[in-house]
């Protein structure tokens, strides 16, 4: 009889710890919230899991404006951001950069200097003159000829957060590194608030915290997938074992023309005023989103060969890179990815 007591009340402990154990998680198990907004001319889509489904609505909400804050702050030609404010000056002295303007353009010059100009936002002018915005324009050689002097991030010096412009025709575009900026932000943003399992992709600009969480009691945690767009064929490719948190790609698919047969698209090489035209697309994985979109853009300007030897000659920088010979399309990659492209 006492055996019995202690048994039916051992059982009975035990149903409760268990109840309460997946009780507590069942009830405090994060919920998949998204949301999908058209910034910096792209879709910007947020996923992240928040136990209050309602809290995590409010701070993709709040991410999303960080990130229309940072398009206004970099924007070259519309608006009064600060960008546009630099490109209006009417003298050539010192200028205060907002210390988050002075954090990308310093890295714009770290990478313009190391990659021997192939990355410069001050090839603006030229880039104008195609006016791919508004269906495109294909300038004559000598309407370029009168925008490539003004072309030249060494005409620019940067201290700290001042910048000095020594040629009063430099204008700077951020379009090769803000919705890299931008996507780094947003999960700066997501994360001091509390938020550990996010995914931002911004036009193929993608970061990603943490993990997915278990779908269900006895499941694990999983890693985010990233995929990238194959620039010709309809297909995702992953890689696999993926270590870092952001990748972005730079194609000649995402903003272009065509005339007489040739594709004009808006990655430009400062050298010549022309389309970079020995890539068809290049990823980049590394540490953060905004480093992805300046290094796809700077060894898309690159090409295959010497953009794989940029990429081996950076610490944690994987690249991808598909070009174009004799009408196939080819790939080659660094070195610490081969073996590891999936589709
Ligand atoms: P996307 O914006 O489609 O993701 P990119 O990140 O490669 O593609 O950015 C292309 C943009 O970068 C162009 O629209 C232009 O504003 C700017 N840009 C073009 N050529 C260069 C270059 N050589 N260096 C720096 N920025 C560039
Ligand atoms: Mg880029």
């Amino acid at each position: 009889m006492k055996y019995r007591v202690i048994t039916i009340a051992g059982l009975l402990l035990c149903m409760i710890a268990v109840w309460g154990f997946s009780g507590g998680w069942f009830l405090k198990r994060p919920v998949a919230v998204d949301a999908t907004e058209f910034i910096m001319d792209t879709v910007v889509s947020v996923k992240l899991y928040h136990h209050d489904r309602k809290r995590g609505e409010e701070l993709i909400a709040e991410a999303f404006k960080e990130a229309l804050r940072i398009e206004r702050m970099m924007e070259a030609v519309k608006g009064d951001g600060e960008i546009r404010r630099l490109n209006q000056r009417d003298s050539n002295g010192w200028f205060e950069l907002m210390p988050e303007l002075g954090i990308v353009l310093r890295e714009a010059q770290k990478y313009h200097e190391l990659s021997g100009g192939a990355f410069d936002p001050s090839v603006a002018p030229v880039k104008w003159l195609w006016d791919f915005e508004d269906g495109g324009y294909l300038p004559s050689q000598s309407e370029l000829e009168q925008k490539l002097p003004s072309v030249g991030l060494e005409n620019v010096t940067i201290h700290g957060d001042s910048i000095l412009f020594l040629n009063s025709d430099i204008q700077l575009d951020l379009g090769g590194v803000a919705k890299g900026f931008a996507v780094d932000r947003m999960i700066e943003y997501l994360s001091s608030h509390g938020v550990e399992s996010i995914l931002v992709n911004a036009g193929g600009d993608i970061a990603t915290l943490g993990k997915k969480p278990a779908a269900t009691f006895f499941g694990a945690e999983s890693d985010w997938v990233i995929g990238m767009r194959h620039p010709r064929l309809n297909r995702t490719i992953v890689l696999k074992w993926n270590p870092y948190p952001a990748v972005a790609t730079s194609g000649d698919y995402q903003r272009f023309f065509m005339k007489d047969g040739v594709r004009y698209h808006h990655i430009i090489d400062p050298a010549t005023g022309y389309p970079a035209s020995k890539c068809a697309s290049v990823t980049v994985w590394t540490k953060s989103a905004m480093l992805a979109d300046l290094l796809a853009t700077t060894i898309f300007v690159l090409g295959p060969g010497k953009g794989v030897e940029f990429a081996e000659s950076l610490d944690s920088v994987e690249t991808l890179i598909y070009f174009e010979r004799n009408g196939n399309v080819e790939s080659v990659m660094s070195s610490g990815i081969e073996g590891r492209i999936g589709i």
